[in-house]
């Protein structure tokens, strides 16, 4: 069985971080190796508080030593100190790396303090076979604000010269309309993934955990990006459909299988 690391925070509500990435790599049938970064207080209404766990590197390095693990997902690291420990953990490794850039929930609570933002970009996105950021995360990254497909292109193309970046995936789900359109970017071809957008008067909580986790384990299996891409699209859109609540007024929660 393939095995595929997660580097995540703990989510006490079961939706977002490690339990999400979890639940997707059970149900698409690979092993799960999990490594937690940071413990969160929050429930289906946002975060309340986070606490770094200071035994990243104790946790990364016993696995390292024993298994071989065959892709990695990266997720919240909430301050410099992880995010150099993980880049140290990364470097020279010859397997796919999907880096999640989870850096403010949605409910506005800062999972890494907007100070750090540019240092996990500098340290940890040309280390990444594909980065998947969001079109407000992307925002803080290149200074314009993106509205449609044609300022992702060209926020995908100038983040992917200044970072030196292998691929990167803007997740288009903020713009309004009827379809969620992704945007997939290797330095040369545009690839452009829409589904039908998922009506809902609330959010769907660890979407983006959920899809790159997904992204992870597809990759593990061999699939291409842009494969694997493809296929974790359809799986966040069937996952987000199946949504419930575990709350009055909370936001959702995806599916498992
Ligand atoms: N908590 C943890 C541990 C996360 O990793 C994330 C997102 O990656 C969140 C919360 C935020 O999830 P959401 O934006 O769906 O609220």
């Amino acid at each position: 069985m393939k095995k595929v690391l997660t580097i995540a925070g703990f989510d006490s509500s079961g939706g977002a971080g490690l339990q999400a990435d979890i639940k997707t790599f059970l149900t698409l049938g690979v092993h799960d190796l999990s490594v937690v970064s940071a413990v969160t207080a929050q429930n289906s209404k946002g975060v309340y508080g986070k606490k770094r766990v200071d035994f990243l590197k104790e946790q990364l390095e016993t696995l390292g030593d024993d298994i071989k693990i065959d892709a990695i997902k990266i997720g919240m690291l909430s301050n410099k100190k992880d995010i150099k420990i993980v880049k140290n953990f990364l470097k020279n490794r010859k397997i796919p790396i999907v880096l999640d850039t989870p850096w403010v929930s949605s409910s506005g609570y800062d999972l890494l303090d907007k100070r750090d933002i540019q240092y996990f970009a500098k340290k940890l996105f040309k280390l990444s076979t594909l980065i998947t950021p969001n079109t407000l995360e992307t925002n803080m990254l290149v200074g314009f604000d993106i509205k449609s497909l044609k300022e992702m292109k060209k926020a995908a193309k100038k983040l992917h010269k200044k970072y030196k970046l292998k691929h990167i995936l803007i997740k288009g789900g903020h713009i309004k309309g009827d379809v969620a359109i992704d945007l997939l970017y290797d330095g040369k071809n545009f690839y452009i993934h829409k589904e039908k957008r998922v009506k809902s008067s609330v959010d769907f909580h660890g979407t983006g955990c959920v899809y790159s986790s997904a992204i992870a384990a597809y990759l593990a299996k061999g699939y291409s990006v842009k494969k694997a891409v493809k296929k974790a699209k359809k799986y966040i859109t069937k996952s987000i459909k199946k949504s419930y609540r575990i709350s009055k007024n909370g936001s959702k929660y995806l599916k498992g299988k």
